[in-house]
């Protein structure tokens, strides 16, 4: 077994705090990754608090990992010691299941193995997670990161960027679509980055006045506050797609209201409360809402090289690992710009 040291939540009420534990040695598929940075995520603090329930404690929370390969197993053959890689939000999966043979590795049919507050596939042994100094994962769950992307940039690219790159790309968003997007903040920024990146025109909802300028410095053609009841009235019907990034309960009506004929209204926020859902904004112009998560791996991959080509990386504040707790209120208050990211060489 390798020693490894992280920060872990030992409940739901306590801070985190320096934890030990032990990788298993890599077999012949896997990568021993030694850990640069790890990108703080909104669902980092949404499981480490148990606000969706069914959380395994010790918990080493982190799935926004960048690092450089130390070890490969004998039959490795995608990545060779000294590469820049990363891991996402899963490190394994059942590999046999029709979303899995689709390269849909999230919705596998018996669960995908989580990078953290997860198991492996033997659905016993815990997964660990970034906020740690290495992890072991088998090489068709490791990414590769171009060096053309800052290190510490391209973590947050791990789940705030596929998770806003998917559904842009499912829903086609492109040049001619006019968006919205719900809410500023490390999925916020990235959806704005992305969907400017392929051609759309996008506005920024967000709740405060400010973050405008950041907004259009970012990529985004318009800014409007959602605190302002004259936001709703100006913009109603004006959408093709609203990603809605919102981490808190929200009144999801008003949003879909600003959708056009036909539009579509995504959920990557997952906030802790239901919020209800009347019908006559859906069916009074054949509105859908839906919803996304992440993405498999071959389009996590597809996004990391689409970032390389078209120079797009995450808005960054480094941050040490003791931080972490002080991280987890700022981000709570919004106040981030406009995604943390451990620097695990400082130190843990
Ligand atoms: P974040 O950095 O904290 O950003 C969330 C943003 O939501 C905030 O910056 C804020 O933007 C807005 N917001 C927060 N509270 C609000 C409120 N009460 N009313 C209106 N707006 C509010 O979080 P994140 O890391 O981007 O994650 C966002 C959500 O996505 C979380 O629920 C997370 O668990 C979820 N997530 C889902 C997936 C998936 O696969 N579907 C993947 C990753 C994360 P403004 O200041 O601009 O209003
Ligand atoms: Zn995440
Ligand atoms: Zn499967």
């Amino acid at each position: 077994m390798i020693p490894a040291v992280g920060y872990a939540a030992h409940t739901a009420r306590e801070a985190l705090r320096p934890f030990s534990f032990e990788r298993r040695d890599p077999d012949a598929h896997d990568v021993l990754i030694d850990i640069h940075y790890c990108g703080v995520c909104h669902s980092d603090i949404h499981q480490a608090r148990d606000e969706w329930g069914g959380a395994i404690f010790p918990m080493v929370p982190g799935h926004e990992i960048v690092g450089i390969v130390k070890k490969v197993g004998k039959a490795v053959t995608r990545f060779a010691v000294g590469d820049t890689v990363g891991v996402g939000c899963m490190v394994d999966s059942c590999r046999t299941c029709e979303s899995c043979k689709e390269g849909l590795e999230q919705f596998c049919d018996t669960g995908a193995s989580w990078t953290y507050n997860g198991t492996e596939q033997d659905k016993k042994t815990p997964t660990y997670g970034g906020y740690s100094d290495s992890i072991v994962v088998p090489q068709d769950f490791v990414l590769s990161v171009s060096r053309k992307i800052p290190l510490d940039r391209a973590a947050p690219l791990l789940c705030a960027g596929i998770t806003t790159y998917s559904p842009l790309r499912h829903w086609k968003v492109g040049r001619g679509d006019k968006i919205a997007v719900v809410g500023l903040g490390g999925l916020g920024h990235m959806g704005v980055k992305l969907a400017a990146a392929m051609g759309a025109e996008v506005t920024v909802l967000s709740s405060t006045p400010k973050k405008k300028e950041d907004a259009l410095r970012l990529g985004a053609a318009s800014y409007a506050v959602t605190s302002n009841p004259d936001t709703f009235k100006q913009l109603a019907g004006q959408f093709h797609f609203i990603l809605d990034t919102v981490s808190a309960p929200h009144d999801l009506s008003q949003y879909l209201q600003l959708l056009r004929r036909d539009g579509s209204m995504v959920l990557v926020g997952v906030p802790e409360k239901a919020e209800p859902l009347p019908a006559f904004p859906l069916i009074l112009r054949r509105r859908s809402l839906a919803g996304s998560l992440i993405g498999g791996i071959r389009e996590t991959q597809e996004m990391l090289d689409f970032c390389a080509e078209k120079g797009v990386a995450s808005e960054v504040e480094l941050i040490a690992m003791s931080q972490i707790n002080e991280a987890y209120e700022r981000m709570v208050r919004g106040d981030v710009r406009y995604r943390f990211v451990i620097d695990i060489k400082k130190g843990i």
